[in-house]
């Protein structure tokens, strides 16, 4: 089975009704980043972050996939399929992706700010981080985020997978973000690159023979599934 990489960003889930920031004037849901996703937010004010990230996870009780998370599982009949998302939310469990690795963390789990290894799922009942949620070590448990500025601990391990694709797919991301959109650096030479933003064309940082489609995900990733089925299906 041929292996296909997918790296996927706020604008896969943004027919989901969770808003990209990037094309909000620059707020995340009416909060200035700064103010709610670093290290100096945290440090400042970190009962607003908590409440911030609270809100962002009640609200995705209320998110469903959309054909660009549902599509991307019906891959996985004909080929081996790993998604690296930039994207918090569980939009690509939901639809039942099998291999998923979060490159910023996920809203579900909290972590001690002691220990990074110390990691929890969010309780389902509470569905928050309370104020008072202590690790075993005495300190406010965070949301499992990496917030701007902060190290991505697993940009190696989706760099080594990257360079195992025979296909790439990239949807709904800016590639502003670093480092993970210096992960197409990592393609081998001569594998097909195909990248889904309607902004795709508008986009300098993907390699001059990437395969713009500039569509919402949900019309573009629908399209670009067929045609790779479609694919393996006469190559059998
Ligand atoms: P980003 O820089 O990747 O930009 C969003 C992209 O989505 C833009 O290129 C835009 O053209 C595209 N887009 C908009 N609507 C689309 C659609 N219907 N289909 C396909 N593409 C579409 O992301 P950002 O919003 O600047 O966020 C940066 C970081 O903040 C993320 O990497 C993530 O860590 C976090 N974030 C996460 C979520 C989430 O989990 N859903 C949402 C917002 C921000």
């Amino acid at each position: 089975m041929k292996k296909i990489v997918v790296l996927t960003g706020a604008g896969i889930s943004a027919e989901s009704g969770i808003k990209t920031f990037r094309d909000s004037d620059g707020l995340w849901e009416n909060y200035r980043v700064e103010d709610v996703a670093t290290p100096e937010a945290w440090e400042n004010n970190y009962e607003l972050v908590l409440n911030f990230y609270n809100e962002r996870l009640q609200q995705l009780d209320k998110a469903f996939p959309n054909d660009g998370h549902n599509y991307l599982t019906k891959l996985e009949s004909h080929y081996e399929v790993q998604i690296i998302t930039q994207n918090v939310d569980d939009l690509h469990e939901k639809a039942g992706s099998s291999n998923v690795l979060h490159l910023h963390g996920e809203l579900r789990k909290k972590r001690s700010q002691v220990n990074p290894d110390y990691i929890l799922e969010i309780d389902k009942t509470e569905n928050q981080i309370k104020k008072g949620d202590l690790c075993p070590w005495g300190q406010q448990m965070r949301p499992h985020i990496v917030w701007f500025g902060e190290a991505v601990p697993l940009i190696e391990e989706a760099a080594k997978l990257v360079e195992q694709a025979d296909i790439f797919i990239i949807i709904g991301t800016s590639m502003a973000v670093y480092p993970a959109a210096g992960l197409i650096y990592y393609v081998k030479p001569g594998i097909p690159i195909y990248y889904i933003d309607p902004k795709a064309n508008e986009t300098p940082n993907v390699s001059k023979n990437t395969i713009r489609i500039a569509e919402k995900a949900s019309i573009g990733v629908a399209q670009l599934v067929n045609e790779l089925l479609e694919k393996a299906k006469n190559a059998n």
